[in-house]
């Protein structure tokens, strides 16, 4: 019976597992190592703007692990991989064999170089453990007051928790622009004017020098906190929220020799340097959709892909994977943003709508007659809007060539639906499958809930898929 070893416990190796067991049936040994339990980080959110119970967290329990067989070591963190000689070290000093191993460990938080940053209430907020910290911090304050460093992504995800709960919020960003790596300038100044017509400060271009404790003002279990700004202002903060970048989890694999870039390098098999070596996830560097240099795509549709492409391949099958897609979907206090692809991709043809009253801007990037990237903002609770952005993240998924589509969007920039469908997007997109077969429903089931069955009606879209743009 071959072993499978499978390092981590995010929805990379979850995905893996099911993957496995979906192919094998049971027959091969599976044992999940990770020094965190199984749950997934994108719904910390949730849980931090309390509109899911801490339970509905995690993403496997013991009675799951049990019925897919198998043997998990939480609690412990592999310190070392002997890739030639097949075994892993954990951190207790005990050694394991595999005959394939799966690296599936993610990243991390980079901790700036800002005195006071280790202070209490001062978090990253990138696990379960953060999380709850800085629920203890907030708890019990009559006006709790968080100031968020950093406003990336993953930094505006939690932003956005911070506001559904009311808190009195600040956000201090080094770069011009909120969003720098998601958003264009134009775009970015209405997700800035919209955050401060939401009263929350808004401190771009400056850094924060330093966090001091107020301990003179000390009022709960937490001290406040002063944070000094470069352009010398001063905020104060019962919470401080680290959101400055992550960095893949690689550091125990150097002198493996396993081949690493800024994470683990991977084929379309998911395969590094040692074919029975694979990593997934946030710590994989793989391809990228549209073609550019091996990427790390460190959001949850990736990992997912990633583990279910790793486990079929780990089974025996020969899966390859044609890429992961660059994409960032955000609500931001009310306000959806979203970014496609290669959004900032200078080269690009680009067709942009701009009104700022609304607020409202759609830029969509072409490569000849292929969509290649997309920025979107827009209220969030514009339906349209929704339908649009998962319509426009199929068109370049699928990379149809859109052809006198292209023209018809340029003119009708809020018609996407008729562009999807009659160019044969949707069709496209109903026929393409990750692993040669439809995706099976997960097998874990929060409080037993079953998934509600789709409802497919192959004739929906016969209208659209007869139609052509007009003149
Ligand atoms: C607050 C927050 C919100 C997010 N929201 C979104 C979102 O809305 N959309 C989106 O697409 N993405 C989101 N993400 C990103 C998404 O959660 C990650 O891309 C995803 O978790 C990556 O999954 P993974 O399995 O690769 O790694 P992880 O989920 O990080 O899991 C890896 C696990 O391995 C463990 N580990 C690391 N090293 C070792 C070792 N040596 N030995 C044993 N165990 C080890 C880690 O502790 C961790 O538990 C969010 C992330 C955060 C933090």
């Amino acid at each position: 019976m071959p072993r499978h070893v499978i390092v981590g416990a995010g929805p990379a190796a979850i995905n893996a597992i099911e993957t496995i067991r979906e192919v094998d049936g049971g027959a091969s040994e599976i044992v999940l190592i990770s020094d965190e339990p199984a749950y997934a980080r994108m719904v910390l959110p949730y849980y931090l703007a309390d509109q899911i119970p801490y339970q509905q967290v995690f993403t496997g329990d013991g009675a799951y692990f049990d019925r897919l067989k198998v043997h998990t070591r939480f609690g412990r963190r592999v310190n070392r991989v002997d890739a030639p000689g097949r075994t892993v070290t954990l951190d207790n000093g005990e050694t394991l064999a595999f005959d394939n191993l799966l690296i599936a460990t993610g990243s991390s938080p980079v901790t700036p170089p800002i005195p006071g940053a280790d202070l209490p209430g001062v978090v990253p907020l990138w696990t379960l453990a953060h999380t709850e910290a800085a629920l203890q911090t907030m708890a019990g304050r009559p006006h709790p007051q968080a100031v968020l460093i950093g406003a990336g992504f993953i930094g505006f995800i939690v932003l956005n928790a911070m506001y559904k709960r009311g808190w009195t919020l600040h956000v201090v960003e080094r770069e011009p622009q909120v969003l720098p790596r998601m958003l264009d300038r134009d775009s970015a100044r209405l997700v800035e004017n919209w955050l401060r017509g939401k009263g929350i400060g808004v401190h771009l271009g400056t850094t924060v020098t330093a966090i001091e404790s107020l301990k003179d003002r000390e009022d709960a279990r937490w001290p406040r906190k002063q944070l000094r700004l470069a352009n010398g202002a001063t905020l104060e903060a019962d919470l401080v929220v680290l959101a400055t970048g992550i960095r893949a989890n690689v550091d125990f694999l150097r002198g493996s020799g396993i081949a690493l870039d800024q994470g683990i390098l991977v084929n379309e098999r998911m395969q590094t340097n040692f074919p029975y070596v694979y990593a997934a996830g946030d710590v994989a560097q793989g391809p990228d959709l549209l073609g550019g240099p091996p990427a790390i795509h460190a959001i949850q549709p990736t990992a997912v892909d990633h583990g279910r492409v790793a486990g079929a391949n780990m089974a025996g099958q020969t899966v390859r994977y044609p890429g992961s897609l660059l994409m960032n979907i955000l609500d931001v206090c009310g306000l959806q943003c979203a970014s496609f692809g290669r959004w900032h991709d200078p080269q690009a043809e680009a067709m942009v709508l701009h009104n700022p009253s609304g607020p409202i801007y759609r830029k969509l990037l072409w490569t000849g007659e292929r969509l290649t990237g997309a920025i979107f903002v827009g209220k969030a609770q514009d339906v349209g809007l929704l339908n649009d952005l998962g319509m426009v993240k199929g068109i370049i998924q699928t990379q149809v060539p859109l052809g006198e589509w292209k023209d018809f969007l340029r003119d009708n920039p809020f018609d996407i639906r008729r562009a999807y469908v009659g160019a044969g997007v949707a069709a496209r997109l109903a026929q393409m499958t990750l692993l040669g077969q439809p995706t099976r429903p997960r097998q874990y089931r929060y409080l037993g809930r079953q998934p509600q069955p789709q409802i497919t009606n192959p004739f929906a879209h016969q209208a659209y898929m007869s139609t052509r743009p007009g003149k």
